[in-house]
């Protein structure tokens, strides 16, 4: 109760409307496409599954497992207490470890709806911004079943993603 109480009140100090997303798509910035997609919050998953479910997938699961995958999540403190939050994060193309959203031309083919791991962060942050965006987002995670309800669901499947921390070592 005490993380769930810490987490509320920095989303309550930090107005989400407020916030700008980013629209830097330096080479920096781009490498994250190829390596460590961002993760969505719960209406990500909503602006996504309205505006790209067509009907080439039959069922809304389908999509999502075609899309999407369950990461053991971001490892964060709060109160002095480290603990982890699961999310979901985009899956890979077939035959590379690129975002399922990454084009050919380096751009992202849902820039609109984008992640919010993508779209609300960037390479040239400082790692404190970076942390308060990161734990706004998670959050929201935190009050969504359905979104824990779809991650249990990917789980369930084997449909999982590198923890962010393996991801990183490539990165750095
Ligand atoms: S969703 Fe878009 S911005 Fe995010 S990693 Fe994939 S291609 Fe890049």
């Amino acid at each position: 109760m005490k993380l769930l109480v810490g987490l509320d009140l920095l989303k309550r100090k930090n107005k989400i409307e407020n916030l700008k997303r980013t629209i830097c798509d330096c080479k920096q910035c781009s490498v994250y496409c190829k390596i460590m997609p961002g993760y969505l919050v719960p209406d990500d998953i909503v602006n996504i599954a309205n505006n790209f479910f067509f009907p080439i997938y039959e069922t809304i699961e389908s999509f999502f497992e075609e899309v999407f995958r369950a990461s053991p999540g971001a490892t964060i403190m709060v109160n002095s207490i480290i603990f982890k939050i699961p999310t979901i994060v985009p899956s890979r193309k077939k035959d590379s470890d690129d975002c399922y959203f990454l084009e050919d031309n380096g751009k992202c083919s849902i820039h609109e709806y984008s992640p919010w791991g993508c779209r609300m962060a960037d390479s040239h942050m400082t790692r404190e911004e970076g942390d308060i965006i990161s734990k706004i987002g998670l959050a929201q995670i935190l009050n969504s079943e359905g979104y824990i309800k779809i991650w249990n669901y990917l789980n369930s499947k084997n449909l999982i993603s590198k923890s962010p921390e393996e991801l990183r070592k490539k990165i750095q």
